[in-house]
């Protein structure tokens, strides 16, 4: 083992970071003020599909990369993550989206579309549960040497001197207090959780413009329903009426959702920022590595950036040109 590294946050980013670094070697405390099945990341629904996320290029890149490394981690039994085939589909014509070569998406015929949607796209991607997949990452970070301490910082300056020479910050919205960091806003988002009637398919409207979120992404016993994307909203109540709504628009596209027993409700804040902060800064002695702002698409990035943080940190402690 080499000298330990804190990683600030246990949401999908930290967690991730932190397995790519204990498997490289390196003794790793994850640091979060909440269990990550209280994380953000726990409450997405989630699918691979970059959403509310800048810069382009970080962005194209790191969704490649965490394709690749979900697409082969399905295959493994306690992951959370399937491999599912479903269609995004738009009220109006539009552009595909810039992923859409990148999971050799198609076009559908017209008789594959809900009524009402006249053009949309079919493919295959990862849909990951997870809360399922935060247990599997501790795990993994655990099998590899890593652990995760329960702890709130007041800032910066305190994780600074809590760590050796490298800290990571992967704290998500929290950035906001913990750098501070003016940029970071929330995104709300709320999504219900019913029994599965028997849905295999995922299904997303994707109609442009500022019309309300539907999607509906099934795992295997549960459906996630979604969702709304509130900004500048950082109560975490889930809302009545917009659960309702929810429901109501996901009907309205899958029957077989009408009286599925709701068996929870979720709400978590989107980290945004008008670019990931992905950035090396000097504190006296330490160098922290800046991981956040992953917007609407942690879950979509996280082995690219995870990796891309991993190496910045090999490199700071030495261990990598
Ligand atoms: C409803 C909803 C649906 C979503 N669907 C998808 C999807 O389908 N696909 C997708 O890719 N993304 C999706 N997202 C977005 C995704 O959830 C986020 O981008 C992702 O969770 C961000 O991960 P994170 O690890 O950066 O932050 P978080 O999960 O918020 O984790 C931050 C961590 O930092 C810790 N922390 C913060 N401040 C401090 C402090 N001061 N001291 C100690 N610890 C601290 C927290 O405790 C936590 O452990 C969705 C989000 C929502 C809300």
């Amino acid at each position: 083992m080499t000298e330990g590294v804190v990683v600030v946050g246990a949401g999908v980013v930290g967690l991730t970071t932190g397995v790519v670094l204990a498997e490289a070697g390196v003794d790793v405390r994850v640091v979060s003020d909440r269990e990550p099945g209280a994380t953000t990341s726990a409450a997405a629904g989630a699918m691979w599909d970059p959403y509310l996320v800048r810069p382009a290029a970080l962005v194209e890149r790191w969704s490649r990369t965490t394709l690749a490394v979900l697409s082969e981690s399905s295959a493994v039994p306690g992951t959370g993550i399937r491999l599912a085939e479903g269609t995004h589909e738009s009220r109006t014509p539009c552009e595909l989206p810039f992923w859409a070569p990148l999971v050799d998406a198609r076009l559908c015929a017209s008789d594959e579309l809900r009524p009402g949607f006249v053009m949309g796209w079919r493919y295959r991607a990862p849909v990951v549960d997870m809360p399922r997949y935060l247990a599997y990452l501790g795990r993994r970070l655990e099998a590899a040497g890593g652990r995760i301490t329960l702890h709130h910082y007041d800032g910066l300056d305190e994780a600074v001197r809590d760590s050796g020479r490298v800290l990571v910050n992967c704290t998500g919205t929290g950035a906001g207090s913990f750098v501070p960091d003016p940029l970071v806003e929330a995104v709300r988002g709320q999504l219900v959780v019913v029994e599965n009637p028997g849905i295999d398919e995922f299904w997303c409207d994707d109609t442009p413009g500022d019309v309300p979120l539907a999607y509906i992404y099934p795992h295997t016993d549960t459906v996630v329903l979604g969702g709304t994307a509130e900004p500048g909203v950082w109560d975490t109540d889930p809302d009545e009426d917009a659960a309702r709504a929810i429901v109501r628009r996901c009907v309205d596209v899958e029957p077989r959702l009408a009286g599925a027993r709701v068996r929870e409700h979720r709400v978590g804040l989107r980290p945004t920022r008008p670019e990931i902060r992905f950035e090396v800064e000097h504190r006296g002695d330490t160098t922290v590595v800046h991981n956040y702002g992953h917007g609407g698409g942690g879950l979509t990035l996280s082995w690219g950036c995870g990796r891309e943080t991993a190496h910045l940190v090999l490199r700071a402690l030495g261990l990598m040109p």
